[in-house]
């Protein structure tokens, strides 16, 4: 093991034991101060840790960063461009200062003021620039639901499901940083009964529970990326809710797949947790049967052990978790979504985001969207305030979190959350 993986090991920062953010964990994100200043940070405890002042003191100078000055901007692309070496390098670096027995910044008051600052006296902001978005649809489960509602049990997966990880290309430009409203969004729908489609607002709008990824080093064109290559590419993950308007999406999915019930906003958490902090909690994942074809085959635990949970609050009443998940569900990989959506030579882009779809367990309390935790909106969920919901209404808020549970400690992502608002009147 890495011994920035040891459980043992602590930091003469404070960390809870439920904290998302001990020493082990050290992720990365953008943080803004009251003034609007951003800077590249990572996290211990409540505290987060100004990484460009860290290098501009040179703490950086034994790594292959030296001379670089990755961390001087607002965006984690140029780090994210530099590979497993230089990110395990820094990691390193963070995981020696910050442990329990080194002095160098923990017995040096101005130091100490200057780099660590209270979480609280920060805002998260978007961590980087996505240049691509990709959805998946990797949940077996999810698929399985979803194709029952729409199409009936007997067409419920296609027959593609089994042999390829299904996904669509999404939108980019309204991926949003937990904590952004997001506009209830107004379209096209043929309600129930009708012969004609209608115009207004949504009046089946969802979340999805799901993880991404982001690429790390870029990908050429023409050049696919191996399944056995495809983790040297990927920097990290975080929590996504992939908003989702059903009425919407119902009347225009067929023939190409979803468009506006998707791209209207999509909120992922504001830190990103590198592969090197999640590396102890990999695990098999869910048995292949038929055996994919050998480009989408690898070797050794393929996944990761996040378990997940999605609360929904009423308009500044008390929320209430109407479902628990784990990453650990879903039948493809990140490796084989990688691998399969580079296979025809598509680059993937330093910052790109690729997103799981939906994760949906296998019982009525794991299930990722009001959809199917509702089935379609004919088993309203009732929450703890006495409302009860089958869709999301105005001024609700989905709150995304999950963590990886280790012996004593967590490997949190924090979270992600949205609130809606009425949709603009046309
Ligand atoms: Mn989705």
């Amino acid at each position: 093991m890495d011994k920035t993986n040891d459980p043992k090991l602590t930091s003469w920062v404070a960390v809870a034991a439920d904290s998302h953010f001990p020493i082990q964990n050290l992720p990365f994100g953008v943080a803004a101060r009251t003034d609007g200043e951003c800077f590249i940070v990572s996290a211990i405890g409540d505290r987060v840790i100004d990484l460009s002042e860290l290098e501009r003191r040179g703490v950086f100078s034994n790594t292959p960063l030296t001379g670089m000055n990755i961390f001087q901007g607002t965006s984690l692309n140029p780090f994210m461009a530099l590979g497993r070496d230089c990110w395990k390098a820094v990691r390193s670096t963070l995981s020696h200062l910050l442990k329990a027995e080194n002095p160098t910044i923990r017995d040096n008051a101005e130091l100490k003021q200057s780099v660590l600052i209270p979480a609280s006296e920060v805002e998260m902001v978007m961590p980087l620039e996505i240049g691509d978005y990709t959805d998946f649809y990797s949940s077996r489960e999810h698929a399985t639901n979803v194709g029952t509602m729409f199409r009936g049990v007997d067409n419920a997966l296609m027959p593609n499901w089994l042999h390829l990880p299904v996904a669509y290309h999404g939108r980019a430009s309204s991926v949003v940083v937990s904590g952004t409203p997001i506009r209830r969004p107004t379209g096209q729908t043929l309600p129930e009964e009708a012969e004609s489609p209608q115009f207004g607002a949504s009046k089946v709008l969802d979340f999805e529970l799901e993880m991404g990824f982001f690429i790390g080093p870029s990908g050429e064109l023409g050049d696919p990326i191996s399944v056995n290559d495809a983790e040297n590419h990927i920097f990290g993950m975080v929590l996504v809710n992939d908003w989702s308007a059903r009425d919407i999406q119902k009347w225009e999915y067929q023939p190409l797949g979803p468009f506006l019930a998707k791209n209207f906003g999509t909120t992922i958490s504001p830190w990103v947790v590198t592969l090197e902090a999640l590396e102890p909690f990999r695990c098999d994942g869910p048995e292949q049967t038929p055996e994919p074809l050998p480009y989408l085959r690898s070797t050794g635990k393929r996944t990761f052990d996040i378990q997940l949970e999605v609360a929904l609050a009423p308009d500044s009443a008390e929320g209430t978790t109407i479902t628990r998940g784990n990453f650990n569900t879903l039948y493809w990989d990140m490796r084989q979504q990688l691998t399969h959506h580079t296979v025809t030579g598509c680059n993937a882009q330093t910052g790109d985001l690729l997103a799981s779809g939906t994760i949906s367990g296998s019982n009525n309390k794991s299930l990722g969207s009001l959809l199917e935790l509702t089935w379609m909106g004919k088993k309203p969920l009732k929450l703890v305030g006495g409302e009860e919901r089958k869709f999301i209404e105005d001024g609700d808020s989905i709150t995304i979190t999950g963590w990886c549970q280790g012996d004593g400690y967590r490997i949190g992502f924090g979270v992600c959350n949205g609130t809606i608002i009425p949709a603009t009147k046309v």
